[in-house]
């Protein structure tokens, strides 16, 4: 199903078709591939995407490009940590608001005021808090009871100087500019390192980098990361309707996420968010999606290991933090001192403890869902033949694919809302012929070869 985002025409690049060397490998065109490429397009560098550009989680995004994130500096818990990730997004925002003008990219790029808000009295202490810790950074944000749509809420406050824009028009754009550095339908299956050296592997040929940057969202090369244990996947359901542009975003704090935000004259809001492997049923909505929830709320930025640099972990504000990223691996390559280098530390933390309900989630639905899988929840379509699974869609074709997810052979559970195979434990996406669209599973599960 496409999204709203994906109804324009994306440019076409090239396929690799040989071996190749370069300084600086880049995995993965999406938000935060694209913004590094552009932040290092003076070096020897190049961008391979597996599919096409923009086809990831960035073109599933509500893309409000902001600093008011619900109550994320109460719960980065740490006052001087919090205040350097508002500085970050603050930073973000005027730089992206910058390529935009600098590159003249016509993306839908909005002014509007974010609102944080609460329908429940028993949360207004915490938007407060969040209130007075923005103060604290010199925001001067304004109270309110009342949303710019006429929404009665308990209490809420506004924030100038944010934006909301359209991801794929701005990435769109901007790969076109760096056209010659772009590499489509090239997908990784393979990273090995010999003498400094980063040996990159697709089905058919080698890029030698002596530096790679994993822009890949879930990196499928778990070793050494184990991104598995180091987030969670938070998935969320977003719906289009009809209404007159308000010109103003918003977002809650209460247990039912309501996030809100217009473009051109449709109302997009975002809802219901849970822990991907605790499956829910939800209707009526235009497509979902997901992102990687820290333990701390922060993203990982910065090494894993030599030369080998990672970008992910966005906790769902991934057009600010992608930036973020952009501007710190920039100075990483450059060998210049960045001082928020340690916030972000890919290995920042070491407890198996904080993992622990990583491990419990993914351990549930890979026992759970093998469970689930049974005649009654799918009403005999799909039916499942060993390790097959036949759907039969409204036009009468069957569609046979494999049922376990190639990356850690978790099952995969049948979304008939939007007509995909999704994998419960670490969030891959397949289509009804079993094209793999999201990993961070990197094979097919189609039975045709
Ligand atoms: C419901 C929802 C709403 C959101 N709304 C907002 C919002 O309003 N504002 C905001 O700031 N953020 C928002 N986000 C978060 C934001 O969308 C993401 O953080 C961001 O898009 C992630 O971008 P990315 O480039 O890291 O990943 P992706 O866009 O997924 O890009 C990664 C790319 O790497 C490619 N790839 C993967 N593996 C390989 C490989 N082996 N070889 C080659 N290529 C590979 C993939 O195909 C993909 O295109 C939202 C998230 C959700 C879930």
């Amino acid at each position: 199903m496409k999204t709203l985002w994906q109804n324009i025409n994306m440019h076409k690049f090239k396929t690799l078709d040989k071996d190749m060397s370069c300084d600086i490998l880049i995995i993965g065109g999406g938000i935060t591939g694209l913004n590094t490429l552009y932040a290092l397009k003076d070096k020897d560098v190049i961008l391979v995407e597996k599919n096409t550009i923009g086809s990831g989680i960035t073109a599933r995004s509500s893309a409000k490009i902001t600093f008011l994130q619900e109550n994320i500096y109460s719960k980065i818990n740490d006052i001087n940590k919090a205040q350097k990730y508002y500085e970050c997004n603050k930073l973000a925002i005027n730089t992206l608001v910058h390529i935009i003008n600098k590159e003249n990219i016509n993306c839908d790029l909005e002014k509007v005021k974010s609102y944080l808000y609460t329908t429940n009295i028993n949360n207004i202490k915490k938007v407060k808090k969040e209130k007075e810790i923005l103060e604290l950074f010199g925001e001067s944000p304004n109270n309110s009871n009342i949303l710019p749509n006429n929404m009665l809420v308990n209490y809420a406050f506004s924030v100038d100087n944010t934006y909301v824009f359209h991801p794929l028009k701005y990435i769109n754009n901007l790969a076109y500019k760096l056209k010659e550095k772009i590499y489509e339908h090239t997908n990784i299956i393979n990273i090995k390192e010999e003498n400094e050296l980063y040996y990159c592997y697709t089905n058919n040929f080698i890029i030698k980098a002596k530096t790679v940057i994993l822009a890949c969202f879930y990196p499928y090369f778990l070793f050494p990361f184990l991104m598995p244990l180091k987030g969670n996947l938070e998935k969320s359901y977003i719906t289009i309707k009809k209404d007159k542009n308000k010109y103003f975003s918003a977002i809650n704090i209460d247990n039912e996420l309501l996030s809100i935000r217009y473009n051109k004259d449709n109302l997009i809001t975002v809802t219901n968010s849970h822990n991907i492997c605790f499956n829910k049923e939800i209707h009526d909505y235009s497509w979902s999606n997901h992102d990687i929830i820290t333990p701390d709320y922060l993203p990982y930025i910065g090494f894993i290991k030599n030369n080998l640099i990672i970008a992910t972990g966005y906790n769902t504000w991934g057009m600010t933090n992608s930036i973020t990223a952009s501007l710190i691996i920039k100075d990483i390559i450059n060998n210049k001192e960045n001082k928020y280098i340690d916030l972000f530390d890919p290995q920042r933390s070491k407890s198996i403890l904080k993992y622990s309900y990583n491990i419990f989630s993914s351990m549930y639905s890979l026992i759970y869902n093998k469970v689930y899988k049974n005649k009654k929840y799918y009403n005999n379509n799909p039916i499942f033949i060993k390790d097959k699974a036949i759907y039969v869609d409204n036009l009468g074709n069957k569609h046979i694919v494999y049922n376990k997810c190639p990356h850690m052979k978790c099952t995969l559970l049948f979304n008939e809302s939007e007509q995909t195979w999704d994998c419960p434990c670490h969030g891959s996406r397949f289509n009804l012929d079993g094209k793999v669209i999201i990993g961070p599973a990197n094979y097919d599960i189609s039975t045709k070869k």
